[in-house]
């Protein structure tokens, strides 16, 4: 099948390539290849009954199919250039924030409106943070929610599918530069297209590293994020959560001058398991529809570590961490902040009786047998900082769940039009690592559609 252009990759970046690329009308055959299911199909197996923990299915109906990583996630877009990804550095910081404005037009237009938009402008928080040593970063943030998110996911995929090809189970094994373009291999036939975008997202960070090495790509990569999510009473963090609904906090810590901040806050959230490549690690997320809020917030702290020369496998190493806790719990491990400041494991008995009841369950362990020390101490410590601003914090029945990993994809070498040196390839998402967000993904995927357009 010959295709003008072809997006390996059904996430926000696929979809709002495809979605931009459709909406210019100019007769452009575009296939879209996903190795997951459509968004109907999507239904992860744990029910906490049945199937309490992951059983590595074939996809992750978590991390693939259409509306990739961020199909169940808090759908929350973040419109800034402070974190979510340097995308800014390829194309501007005007038309980053311009162009993810809209991409929230776009989900506001297709189900969306009536979601609130949350802002850190004139807040007296800033002020607070300050005072006690942490920073409180800028940034307006659309909170579209689990259920909502859903919708606009579904309502995109109505009004493209008569437009554009979608294949569904359909997994990419390589890519072969060809005279007019591309050969894309599947496991099932191949396609051709001149142009390819390619859009796999984190889960596809394995696959995009060997078509870095087949088609002679240089990157670069030396950076991991790992942490432990934390949980709470919803009212501790409600005068910040309530006015920003999410705060993305900096703290550096005394000890050691790491940075250590706040990420991902999900107001009377859940706690849920993620499948990075086979190992389970932490997340969350949080429904707009009232009826479905829990009692607590959750919210990840993280720690980046940069690795100089001559170690290079920094996604490895925090997959061993990971590896750790999943030896150690078979998949996510929780301790009361209490028993981790005690030296001592949690067991079934003390989370039971814990004032603060877990929304995801999982094994009580001991985190410090996991999570190196610097870390741990650096994370410790800004339990201990944040509880100035939210008194509750550092309670004894605070939960901690392990670990929570972020695994950046190695950088690939683009151009400022997100072009590899190979043309008429474009990286995009957060598989390109210059993007690590909803709002910073989409807006890759709208940029590199019109500078395709451009060029036709
Ligand atoms: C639980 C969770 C909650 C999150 N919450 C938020 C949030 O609230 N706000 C926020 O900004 N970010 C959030 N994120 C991160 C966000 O989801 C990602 O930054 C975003 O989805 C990246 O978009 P993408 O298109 O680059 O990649 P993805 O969304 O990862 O999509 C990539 C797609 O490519 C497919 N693929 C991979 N390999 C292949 C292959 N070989 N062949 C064919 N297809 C392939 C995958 O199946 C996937 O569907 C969350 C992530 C998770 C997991």
């Amino acid at each position: 099948m010959q295709y003008d252009v072809l997006i390996i990759g059904a996430g926000p970046g696929g979809i709002f390539t495809s979605y931009e690329l459709a909406k210019a009308k100019r007769g452009l055959r575009i296939g879209v290849l996903e190795l997951g299911n459509p968004l109907n199909k999507r239904k992860c197996p744990i029910d906490g009954k049945n199937v309490k923990s992951c059983i590595h299915c074939k996809t992750c109906a978590i991390m693939n199919g259409f509306g990739g990583a961020g199909a169940f996630s808090d759908g929350k877009y973040n419109i800034t250039n402070q974190f979510g990804g340097t995308l800014y550095e390829y194309i501007g910081k005007e038309q980053a924030l311009e162009l993810m404005r809209y991409v929230d037009g776009i989900n506001l237009s297709h189900g969306g409106e009536g979601t609130k938009l949350y802002s850190t402008a004139n807040t007296a928080i800033k002020k607070m943070c300050l005072e006690n040593g942490l920073h409180l970063l800028d940034a307006q943030v659309r909170h579209l929610g689990t259920d909502i998110n859903y919708t606009v996911l579904g309502n995109l995929y109505d009004e493209l599918k008569d437009k554009v090809d979608f294949h569904f189970n359909t997994a990419v094994t390589s890519v072969e530069k060809t005279e007019g373009g591309y050969l894309v291999h599947t496991e099932k036939e191949s396609f051709s297209c001149t142009r390819c975008v390619i859009s796999v997202g984190r889960s596809g960070s394995k696959w995009m590293e060997s078509v870095c090495r087949d088609l002679d790509l240089p990157t670069r990569s030396n950076r991991v994020d790992i942490g432990v999510r934390v949980e709470l009473p919803a009212e501790v963090f409600s005068h910040l959560t309530d006015e920003l609904y999410e705060s993305k906090i900096v703290y550096r810590t005394q000890k050691f001058e790491d940075l250590v901040r706040t990420f991902c806050m999900n107001p009377r959230g859940v706690v849920v398991n993620e499948n990075t490549n086979g190992i389970v690690t932490v997340n969350g997320h949080s429904y707009e529809d009232p009826a479905r809020h829990t009692e607590n917030t959750n919210f990840a702290l993280l720690v980046s570590k940069h690795f100089s020369e001559p170690f290079k496998d920094s996604n490895g190493y925090g997959e061993s961490v990971a590896r750790l806790s999943n030896m150690l719990g078979g998949g996510v491990m929780i301790q009361r902040f209490g028993d981790l400041v005690r030296g001592r494991r949690s067991t079934e008995r003390r989370i039971e009786e814990n004032f603060v009841t877990p929304t995801l369950s999982a094994t009580p362990g001991d985190l410090s047998l996991v999570i190196p020390k610097r870390i741990l101490d650096g994370i410790i410590e800004m339990v201990y900082a944040l509880d100035k601003i939210a008194p509750g914090t550092a309670n004894d029945d605070t939960l901690l769940y392990g670990v929570e990993v972020k695994f950046y994809n190695m950088e690939v070498e683009i151009g400022n039009d997100l072009q590899t040196c190979s043309p008429g390839l474009y990286v995009i998402g957060d598989c390109s690592g210059v993007t690590h967000s909803l709002s910073h993904a989409s807006a890759s995927g709208v940029y590199v559609a019109r500078e395709i357009l451009s060029q036709l």
